[in-house]
């Protein structure tokens, strides 16, 4: 059989570098400590379960498919209209959502050089040009952003804060970005880490969607919240935008559960305050242990920091990888994002956070 008989994707598929997750597991090694994924130590508020307890779910039956009962919750708990809301399967569905809503190929989708490997995916398996815009400092440049604007550019992708730099840029820069990009782009402003931020120049995005038909603000489940497993995203936009996406998605794109989970959650306001005053108390407890065994770390606001190791033979960031591995401690590489001598570290638990830190003790001395 010639190979022009097998099947092929469409052009540009066999191009995408498939999303590399996490690890998990560490070969030999009894008691794990996840610290690759930016998941919540604290887990899943306790509504959650006992909102399942509590709630009869018939898994026969389709679930509401506009997912009303969850962006009630939502609307709720920031006082937006639900007509405004969409929730995903994750909010890696609704990026890969607006992609497939407004790229076409010859189309531009932009991103910043270390912004979230899923962007450049999701513009890609849309057939559209990925454009990756260099980082100042490991920062997004709204200049250079700006300068990298043509006029097939249709999204502009912003992680405030980034993964996995944990930088952000202030609300002033976000207002002047979106200030410069003609109206036909749209701006999209993920906020996965919003509720971490504790700086007085940030907002996540709801001012910029409700002023303007153009800004798009996605945000997660997944991370302060404590539910990754059960893949909860929404998104804020202009009606026009969210009736666009409601053409596209799947019917029915966000399961029983996770309407359940996400509705009880979002309303556990003290949970997610410990969770946040959790990552307060060890963000820079951490970045200072850090920076005392002489590694470099870049500030972050989030619930996770960027280790920068030497090139120095064993003391690499995939020495250190596999050495903390070997001890339970998994962290993240981050090769793919250009940073391959660097590591991921979530903020975990104090057992986690102590362990990991004693073992880079050991693998720096
Ligand atoms: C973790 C993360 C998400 C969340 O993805 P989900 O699909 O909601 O789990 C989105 N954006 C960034 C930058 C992230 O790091």
């Amino acid at each position: 059989m010639s190979s022009s008989e097998h099947p092929s994707p469409k052009p540009g598929v066999m191009d995408i570098a498939a999303y590399v997750p996490g690890r998990e597991s560490a070969p030999g090694v009894a008691k794990v400590y996840k610290l690759s994924s930016n998941e919540s130590p604290l887990g899943p508020s306790p509504m959650v379960t006992e909102a399942f307890a509590k709630r009869n779910v018939d898994l026969a039956a389709y679930p509401d498919g506009s997912a009303h009962e969850l962006r009630q919750a939502i609307s709720r708990a920031y006082g937006l209209n639900p007509g405004n809301i969409l929730c995903g399967n994750g909010s890696d569905e609704l990026l890969g959502l607006l992609c497939q809503t407004y790229l076409a190929p010859g189309d531009e989708g932009l991103f910043t050089q270390h912004g979230f490997l899923v962007y450049k995916i999701q513009i890609m398996a849309a057939g559209a040009r990925p454009v990756s815009v260099p980082d100042t400092d490991l920062t997004a440049s709204v200049d250079a952003i700006l300068d990298a604007v043509t006029r097939k550019t249709k999204i502009v992708f912003l992680a405030n804060p980034n993964n996995p730099t944990g930088t952000y840029i202030p609300v002033s820069e976000v207002r002047r970005l979106h200030a410069g990009l003609p109206a036909h782009v749209i701006l999209v402003l993920d906020a996965a880490y919003a509720e971490y931020v504790r700086r007085n120049d940030y907002e996540a995005g709801i001012e910029l969607v409700s002023a303007n038909p153009n800004v798009v603000m996605t945000r997660t489940f997944s991370k302060i919240h404590g539910l990754a497993g059960l893949r909860i995203g929404w998104m804020y936009a202009n009606e026009a935008i969210i009736d666009a996406c409601n053409r596209v998605r799947g019917p029915f794109n966000v399961n029983a559960l996770a309407i359940i989970a996400g509705a009880a959650a979002i309303g556990d306001r003290a949970h997610v305050e410990r969770a946040v005053e959790h990552n307060d108390a060890w963000l820079g407890r951490v970045c200072d242990a850090l920076e005392g065994l002489g590694l470099k770390v870049t500030p972050s606001v989030g619930n996770f920091v960027l280790i920068h190791f030497p090139k120095t033979a064993g003391k690499t960031a995939a020495e250190a990888d596999a050495f903390l591995s070997s001890r339970g401690y998994i962290l993240r590489r981050v090769t793919g994002y250009g940073l391959p001598d660097s590591l991921r570290m979530t903020i975990g638990s104090a057992e986690a956070n102590l362990g990991a830190l004693d073992a880079l003790k050991e693998f720096m001395a």
